[in-house]
């Protein structure tokens, strides 16, 4: 167990999809959930801070860096799948999307929106990530999780208070170490598998999929959306530094020239106010936000 390696002033730009982030003060990445007990029962000692990163797909980081241990999840794998029943077992650093198209070769019906979202399937757990009216928490049945005390438990999706992009997750700091999904058996496979390819390519006509990003950076204020109201407020486009609204998606930010984290929330910022003065709606952020006193 002492043979897990921590690294030191590692840059997080890499561990994120917007490419952008300062450098984690130390950085570990676990590959079971015995190594994930034995780092955070040595930072309790130590009074050390942690952070858990997935894919990075959802989070913006300081360029100023993250103090304490960077945990990062995405070598935790395995995925296992009971074709007969729909139970699927997964560990959670296995991606989404490899996910969704294992399920749908294996005739599986239910992660078909998922295939273009690029995340762990903890990060998709902790922010129930979700597409076309579908979200995972629609196909959870149980998760397992480290807590910051050290503790290895199973926690049933019925008590992560689910909600629209939301699980409890976000406010009680739990490690997921691994996910059980119940899909539905039975269905024929290469109908699922044209859905999931239909699905891809539809999103590779509305998203800018070959820019970083980190997906949608506000949350619809339901039934607005924010992508609307962005364009409505003249801001297709806009750009400050390096950062810029996409012009194929408003509610998408885009690293266009080596923006830094500080190009990015004066962004966010001016997005906020320019929407609010004249629709008086707060976008509030569906991002998370590393490293900053917020
Ligand atoms: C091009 C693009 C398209 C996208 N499209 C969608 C979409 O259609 N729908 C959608 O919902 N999202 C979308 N996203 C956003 C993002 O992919 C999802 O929110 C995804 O679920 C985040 O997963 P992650 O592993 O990258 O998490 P991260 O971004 O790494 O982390 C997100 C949060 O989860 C926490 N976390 C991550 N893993 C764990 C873990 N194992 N245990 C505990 N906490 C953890 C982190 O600390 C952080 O608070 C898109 C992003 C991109 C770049």
């Amino acid at each position: 167990m002492n043979s897990i390696q921590l690294e030191k002033n590692i840059s997080l730009a890499n561990f994120t999809t917007w490419r952008i982030g300062g450098p984690a003060e130390w950085i570990a990445t676990p590959k079971n959930h015995k190594e994930i007990q034995f780092l955070i029962t040595w930072l309790n000692k130590k009074k050390i801070p942690c952070n858990i990163i997935g894919a990075g797909s959802n989070l913006l980081i300081n360029d100023k860096g993250i103090k304490g241990l960077s945990l990062c999840m995405r070598e935790l794998k395995g995925i296992q799948i009971d074709k007969n029943t729909g139970i699927i077992e997964v560990l959670s650093g296995e991606m989404l999307p490899t996910l969704a198209r294992k399920a749908a070769s294996n005739g599986l019906h239910g992660l078909e929106w998922a295939v273009g979202i690029p995340g762990t399937i903890g990060g998709a757990v902790v922010m129930n990530a979700g597409a076309q009216g579908h979200c995972i928490s629609d196909y959870l049945e149980s998760i397992t999780t480290v807590s910051l005390n050290g503790e290895y438990k199973i926690i049933k999706a019925t008590d992560l208070n689910f909600g629209y992009r939301y699980s409890l997750l976000q406010d009680e700091k739990l490690i997921v170490v691994s996910a059980r999904l119940k899909l539905e058996s039975g269905h024929s496979e290469s109908k699922i598998r044209q859905i999931t390819k239909n699905n891809f390519k539809h999103r590779l006509k509305t998203q800018p999929y070959k820019y970083q990003s980190c997906g949608s950076v506000f949350r619809n204020p339901e039934p607005l959306k924010a992508a609307k109201l962005i364009e409505a407020v003249g801001l297709k486009g806009f750009r400050f530094g390096g950062a810029e609204i996409s012009k194929i998606h408003s509610n998408f930010i885009i690293n266009a020239n080596k923006a830094s984290s500080y190009d990015v929330r004066e962004l966010i910022k001016h997005i906020q106010k320019q929407v609010f003065d004249s629709y008086g709606i707060l976008l509030e952020t569906e991002v998370k936000q590393c490293g900053f006193e917020i």
